[in-house]
């Protein structure tokens, strides 16, 4: 899944109840990841990054783990790793 990285997104809390937005995308998978989800990407200093997904009409945000270098990319990359819809009740 190619996505892009939504610009200052920092900024949005993470949903009531959750530590971090990596802490959401767990919850929602049940997956603890090790490695940043970036194709050939080994980075373990993980985020709950915002993407967009890259070539689609999908305008919605999602949350996937990014370490920290990743999630300052501002190209579009490949992720292999659940994109988690980022709750509009926020
Ligand atoms: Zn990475």
């Amino acid at each position: 899944m190619f996505v892009k990285n939504v610009n200052g997104s920092g900024r949005f809390p993470a949903p009531k109840g959750y530590a971090s937005w990596l802490d959401y995308w767990k919850a929602q998978t049940g997956i603890n990841p090790t490695y940043c989800s970036t194709d050939n990407c080994w980075g373990r200093n993980l985020v709950g990054a915002h993407v967009q997904k890259a070539y689609s009409s999908d305008q919605r945000w999602y949350i996937v783990p990014l370490c920290a270098s990743c999630n300052n990319r501002t190209d579009t990359f490949n992720v292999n790793a659940t994109l988690v819809p980022v709750p509009s009740n926020l």
